[in-house]
């Protein structure tokens, strides 16, 4: 294994427990690299801090897999990573449906893998682990022999790696939905235009405990996808449930959830909820208004646009939500920390003409961990807030 070397002084984030060096911070000229090769990272004085994956092209040049020295990231390597994701899962009495692999989480950077019973959904973020792919499908072979593996790489983080964008199968997918039992209920995960993964799995816990409050209440599931938070909602008692999304394929697979469940029918808008020009509850309040959007806050140069973003949603939000109603908010933007979400809650506080309080803090489950030297990891934040 051939080793890279980074400029002096530059090793100290590495040795706190950072994983990503960047490409101002070696010394060595990466275009010698081949894309996604395995090297041993190596301080300005020749001390080994690492085993990583290359991206010659990349910011993140170097991804780290390992703290030993000359660690191939090979079949056995993969099998004993995923293993080990599984067994916390299993301590956690998680089951079969879960995140599995959460990349740097689960010290493999550049690697998601949901289990969806026997489908697992794969996306591989990094060239690293791009070039592996066929590795990584044999160690989910082995060890949970499922009937098929969608890799769902369509998300854009892949562009930023030079990837291009794509979604294949490997085994036989049954159908274009799968449907899968958590919690009771049957919840679709769209295995063809699904997005991420087909199904949120961050939003589990949030929406479980979201749903202890829904019994005899209105609830509006803004940025609903297939309908998470209603649906839950709805089996805990909700009086009724309302459900916006921009995708009418969401909404409809929504539909369908409600009723193979049993449950009451929702009432679907499909709108966009990010035209400022239009407002699609007007003069609606409900008890309870969950606020789920997509990444407002694309890359860090644009932070300040995306957090007025943020606010102004917000801000519609709790016009949506009854006097001692109660509102979930939600950023899953990697650049936005919980402080930050906090700040735009609070003026959009002021711009409602409205007195919070904050009831909890919201984030991913535990399927979900955060290497807690790497806070990259930790993208989801929410407040659940009582709206006075
Ligand atoms: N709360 C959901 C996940 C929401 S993901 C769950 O727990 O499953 C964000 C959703 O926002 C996606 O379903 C996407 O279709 C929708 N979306 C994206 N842009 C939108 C817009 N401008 N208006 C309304 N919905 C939008």
């Amino acid at each position: 294994m051939r080793t890279i070397t980074l400029k002096t002084g530059e090793e100290r984030r590495i040795r706190r427990g950072h994983l990503w060096v960047y490409s101002n911070e070696i010394a060595d000229d990466l275009l010698k690299y081949e894309p996604g090769e395995a090297v041993t990272v190596l301080d300005g004085n020749g001390h080994p801090l690492g085993s990583g994956t290359v991206n010659p092209h990349s910011l993140i040049a170097v991804r780290l897999h390992s703290r030993a020295a000359g660690e191939e990231p090979d079949k056995e390597f993969f099998k004993r990573r995923i293993d080990t994701a599984w067994r916390l899962r299993q301590r956690l009495g998680l089951g079969n449906v879960c995140r599995v692999v959460h990349g740097e989480g689960d010290g493999l950077p550049g690697l998601i893998v949901d289990r969806f019973d026997d489908i697992c959904i794969v996306q591989h973020t990094s060239v690293g682990m791009d070039i592996r792919r066929e590795l990584i499908l044999e160690a989910l072979d082995s060890l949970f022999s499922p009937v098929c593996v969608v890799a769902a790489d369509d998300s854009p983080v892949r562009e930023v790696e030079g990837l291009p964008l794509q979604r294949s199968v490997a085994g036989d997918a049954p159908g274009d939905v799968h449907w899968v039992e958590l919690d009771g209920l049957q919840i679709p995960v769209d295995l063809t235009e699904g997005q991420k993964t087909g199904g949120y799995l961050d939003q589990v816990f949030s929406s479980r405990w979201v749903a202890s409050y829904a019994k005899g209440m209105t609830m509006l599931d803004a940025f609903s996808y297939t309908g998470g938070f209603g649906l839950r909602a709805a089996a805990r008692g909700a009086s009724s449930i309302s459900l916006a999304d921009s995708s009418e394929r969401a909404l409809e697979l929504a539909r369908q959830a409600f009723k193979r469940n049993s449950l009451l029918e929702p009432r679907t808008v499909k709108a966009d909820l990010l035209d400022r020009r239009q407002d699609s509850f007007a003069g609606e309040s409900f008890d309870i208004v969950i606020c789920d959007p997509p990444p407002l806050v694309r890359s860090k140069k644009k932070f300040a646009e995306g957090l007025k973003a943020y606010e102004m949603l917000f801000t519609a939000a709790l016009n949506w939500t009854k006097p001692e109603g109660l509102a979930a908010l939600f950023s899953c933007s990697h650049a936005v920390r919980q402080e930050d979400l906090e700040e735009a809650v609070r003026r959009a506080q002021r711009r409602a003409g409205r007195r919070l309080l904050r009831l909890a803090l919201l984030s991913a489950g535990p399927d979900h961990p955060v290497a807690v030297s790497h806070p990259e990891t930790d993208y989801l934040h929410g407040l659940l807030v009582q709206a006075n």
